[in-house]
């Protein structure tokens, strides 16, 4: 199971709610809070993640999280805002919530029980992003390793990493994997992996704002949410 920290508190209830049973195995795809954030609601999972995360969720763990600590940070770089903002709105404290390092590290990639792969890609968006085969199903799980760097991150020109998602097309066939699931959006057929809506992202200092491109023209496209989640 990836973890999704939309509701970093209590990520466990509508998992739960559906019947299902208790995670055994979390695989974090990459180090952003919103994908490891709430691992903690499974203390009897085994935690699995690349070597590298690791290092970067150990530092993140040691920040003084408070409410007032995302407020002072979002004042010194607006361009923390977004992500921290969203950070105060899913956790009403911090109390008694600790940032869970994986237990099981890789560096290039792992093969699970049930024949599920696990692999390390890297990216702009994450350097630790991993994606996970699950063969059985014709899956492959994204994470976000595809996004744009986050916001405070970006650089002119950054965005939607196409050469990794025409790759990561041919490492997993057609008729082998026909679901792409990446940790903002609904679940992709190959097409719509293939027809990004964004391939670069820019700051506008005349208009001090943001500017996405589309893939293939280059033709400014309006931001839409899929558009600004691509960067969260
Ligand atoms: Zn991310």
């Amino acid at each position: 199971m990836a973890v999704a920290g939309c509701c970093a508190r209590h990520p466990s209830t509508p998992i739960t709610a559906a019947g299902l049973p208790a995670a055994l195995r979390l695989i974090y795809t990459h180090h952003h809070w919103d994908h490891v954030w709430g691992a903690c609601a499974w203390p009897e999972a085994e935690i699995i993640g690349h070597r590298a995360g690791t290092r970067l969720l150990e530092a993140k763990a040691q920040r003084p999280w408070s409410h007032h600590y995302l407020r002072a940070e979002a004042a010194a770089d607006p361009m923390l805002g977004p992500s921290f903002r969203a950070r105060a709105w899913a956790m009403p404290s911090w109390e008694g919530f600790p940032m869970m390092p994986p237990h099981t590290e890789f560096d290039e990639g792992l093969t699970l029980s049930g024949g599920i792969e696990v692999r390390h890609v890297g990216g702009l968006h994450a350097e630790d992003s991993t994606v996970v085969a699950v063969p059985n199903s014709g899956v492959l799980l994204l994470g976000g390793c595809f996004y744009a760097p986050p916001l405070h991150l970006l650089k002119a020109g950054d965005g939607y990493v196409a050469d990794l998602v025409d790759w990561l097309l041919s490492e997993y066939p057609q008729g082998r994997y026909d679901w792409f699931v990446d940790g903002n959006s609904a679940p992709r057929s190959r097409q719509s992996l293939r027809d990004p809506t964004v391939s670069g992202v820019g700051w506008s200092d005349q208009s001090q704002s943001l500017i996405f491109t589309s893939r293939g023209s280059g033709a400014p496209c309006p931001v839409s949410m899929s558009c600004l989640r691509l960067i969260r």
